[in-house]
């Protein structure tokens, strides 16, 4: 019984950890330089620039406290999280 019972709370957790991802929408935790504010933000409310390298490449909201225009340096597995979560991302550089 208790094998059972242990298979069992293993799929739970993962089907609901598959719901989530699938239906409720990806939030990030970032947090505002200016006002030092903490928040979550919804991918629509990110925005991913890839640059021709890793340090031309970044990440921008605007703080939901001061209004100030955020832009943090954004690394592979930041990139990965980002383009995996639907935020929208813009190529700076092109590749022909
Ligand atoms: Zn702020």
């Amino acid at each position: 019984m208790s094998e059972s019972a242990t298979s069992g709370a293993g799929m739970t957790v993962a089907a609901a950890f598959a719901g989530m991802r699938s239906a409720a929408p990806v939030s990030f935790k970032a947090s505002c330089p200016d006002c030092r504010e903490r928040f979550e933000l919804a991918a629509a409310a990110l925005r991913l620039a890839i640059g021709a390298t890793s340090r031309a490449t970044f990440y921008s909201f605007t703080c939901p406290e001061c209004g100030a225009a955020v832009r943090k340096p954004a690394g592979e597995r930041i990139v990965e999280l980002l383009t995996g979560g639907g935020v929208r991302t813009l190529r700076l550089h092109s590749t022909l």
